[in-house]
Parts: structure tokens; sequence; C-alpha cells
């Protein structure tokens, strides 16, 4: 049995701050500690409750975040990015049993510590079908799409209250409460680690392949902070202006709807401009 598991950086014990999660600063080295203690705790929960192989999928930023050396040897990591499933990558050959999403958060616009999807703040909202997503039910039907099932979400208590409106099975660990956007009750990674094993090691009891879900079309309608950017976002081909700051389009596939909004981001990151947006 394979687990895959998808570590974002945003929901790690400890985290609330920008520069927590900025490569680079003093508090991002600090934080990798406390990101790598959430991640390991989950490899071993899966690796007790009888995985064989656990496959961790680096999804914050660059992607390159966790501290390799202090993973349990029986965990491999994909480390680095531009790949092609991006938060989900690894996911689409066949030998995945189960998922988890680690250190994820609540969507743009909506509350959460450090809420947002995708882009740090360029984006205010995004909905699927008409209902508001967030990475974590994004990155759910894409998974969807491949038949493996999402058996653990942890991030703030708010971050495991949308992951029951897309993963209602899943086990779900909150490792902090929510306070503001910049703010959280924190527990110290001693705790959150042993919470995190016990629930990953429960979940494996949900890992196993079904038949791929076939569910489209797929709307996708995204706001903007700026006119700019939604105006640059209908570079991209299918994608059209559907209101002020927004744009819209549709895909028969998550696969191919995830792909034209990695489109869409990439050009709209390149239109931001210093402290205007
Ligand atoms: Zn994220």
């Amino acid at each position: 049995m394979k687990i895959l598991i998808s570590a974002d950086m945003e929901g790690a014990t400890g985290v609330t701050w920008p520069a927590d999660v900025l490569p680079g600063t003093p508090q991002w080295e600090r934080c990798r500690s406390l990101f790598t203690s959430d991640v390991n705790a989950a490899v071993l929960g899966f690796l007790d409750g009888g995985a064989d192989e656990v496959l961790i999928n680096e999804a914050h930023w660059s992607m390159r975040n966790l501290l390799l050396e202090r993973l349990d040897d029986r965990a491999q990591m994909i480390t680095g990015r531009h790949k092609s499933l991006s938060m989900v990558e690894g996911v689409q050959h066949g030998d995945v049993d189960g998922i988890a999403f680690v250190g994820y958060h609540t969507g743009a616009g909506t509350e959460g510590v450090l809420a947002h999807t995708y882009l740090a703040n360029s984006l205010t909202g995004v909905w699927l079908n008409g209902a508001r997503a967030s990475e974590g039910l994004l990155n759910a039907r894409v998974v969807a799409e491949y038949g493996v099932p999402v058996v653990l979400v942890t991030g703030d208590d708010l971050t495991c209250a949308d992951a029951d409106g897309y993963a209602p099975d899943a086990h779900k660990v909150a490792v902090k409460d929510h306070v503001s956007r910049y703010a959280a009750v924190c527990r110290t990674p001693a705790r959150t680690a042993a919470d995190i094993r016990a629930a990953a090691k429960e979940a494996t009891a949900l890992a196993g392949r079904y038949e791929p879900v076939v569910g489209g079309p797929f709307t996708l309608e995204l706001e903007f902070d700026a006119t700019h950017l939604s105006e640059v976002a209908t570079v991209v081909p299918g994608v059209a202006p559907s209101g002020e700051r927004r744009v819209t389009y549709t895909s028969g596939t998550m696969y191919e709807a995830i792909r034209t909004f990695k489109a869409v981001t990439t050009i709209v990151s390149a239109a931001v401009e210093e402290q205007y947006g």
C-alpha cells in the first residue's frame, strides 16, 4: 500500500505569519523544522497503520522547504517545482492508494490562518461549479479522477471544517485554532505530532483505490483584487471575463481545469506590481 502526502506549509504547526512561510527569511528557517515535524508524524502514522510506501510531494511555494534529513528513512520525497500536477504530483501513476493533505489552509477570501488559493493575495475568490473552492477542494477533485481517496487533512480548525465538505470521511487534525488571518492558538510540535501520527495510523484503513470519478464539466470562476489582473488572465485561451475583476472558464476534466488554473496564475503573477499589486 502506497500513501502520497501533499505537504503545504501554511497549515503547519506554529505557522501564522507571512515570514513563517516565505523562503529565505529567518522565521521560515525556523518553521521548516515545525513543518517537517508534522509531515514526519504523518509518515510514521501511515507506516504504523501498515503502509508499505510513503511518498511526500512538497507543495509549498518553491517546493523546497522540508528537511529531508529529518524524515524517517522509509519515506521518499519529491522536492522542487515545475511538476505537471503541482500540489498532487505523484498521484497519476496508478500506484497510490490514498492521499493526505498535510499543512493545508482555507481558500482565498475566507477566514483562516494564511488563507489564500495558490496566489498569496491577488486572488480574492475561486469558485468551482458555483461553490467556493480551496486548494484542498480543487486537489480533492483532481485526485478523484485517479480514484484516490483523501484519507487525512491537517491544518487549522477552519481547514478541517473546509475538509469536512470535500472529504467527509477523511481524518482531520487541527494543529492550531484560527484567531485571525495572521494569528492562531497554537499547540506544541510534540503534541501535534502525536495527534497527527495517531490520526494517520487510523486513516490508513481508508486507503484503497476506487473507480476514477468522471465528473465534468468543471466551471471555474476566479476573482482578482485588481482589474488588470482579470484582464491579463483572459490571455489564456478559453478564459473569458465574467464580471468585475472576474474571469471564468470551463474544462472537461479536473486535469485540464487545474492546468488552465496554473496557466492563469502564472501569467497573473507576472503582472503583479510591487506594493500596488
Ligand atoms: Zn497552499
